[in-house]
């Protein structure tokens, strides 16, 4: 099989992932995983998250939940183990969801919890664009 696997947010795909349980489905994400060319992962999942979660936003590079707890371990470790899953499939492109403190591929809340959007990037896309993985997010979809 020679196809070219890419790793997508899983909220994307309609899992209900997100930190209130909910999803953020996106047509063609789900078309992609349908025709087996995208895998869905969740990184705060896979950093030992529960779900539903507390929002947590990034502030000075670290990630504090809205109630003041540091998460950054586990998205971390979320990102960490994402980064394995798409060297075992040799993804080079990942679609991720914009704004969030794990996937945000370029914009993200700027940790007041305001609904204020700044420049940066979510832990694991960071991590993703440092070892070479193309990264496009759900708005470059449309
Ligand atoms: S960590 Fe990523 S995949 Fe998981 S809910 Fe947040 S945006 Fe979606």
């Amino acid at each position: 099989m020679n196809k070219k696997v890419i790793i997508v947010s899983a909220c994307l795909a309609g899992l209900n992932c997100r930190y209130d349980g909910n999803s953020n489905s996106c047509e063609k994400v789900i078309e992609m995983v349908k025709n087996g060319t995208a895998i869905p992962l969740c990184p705060e999942q896979l950093g030992g998250l529960a779900t539903p979660r507390i929002p947590a936003e990034i502030k000075d590079g670290k990630v504090i939940t809205k109630n003041n707890i540091d998460v950054t371990m586990h998205f971390e470790r979320g990102a960490n183990e994402t980064l394995k899953i798409a060297k075992l499939v040799n993804a080079e492109v990942a679609i991720l969801k914009q704004r969030s403190p794990s996937c945000g591929v370029s914009k993200i809340y700027d940790g007041t919890f305001s609904g204020n959007i700044i420049s940066g990037m979510g832990k694991t896309a960071e991590l993703l664009s440092k070892h070479g993985i193309k990264l496009i997010s759900e708005e470059d979809l449309k």
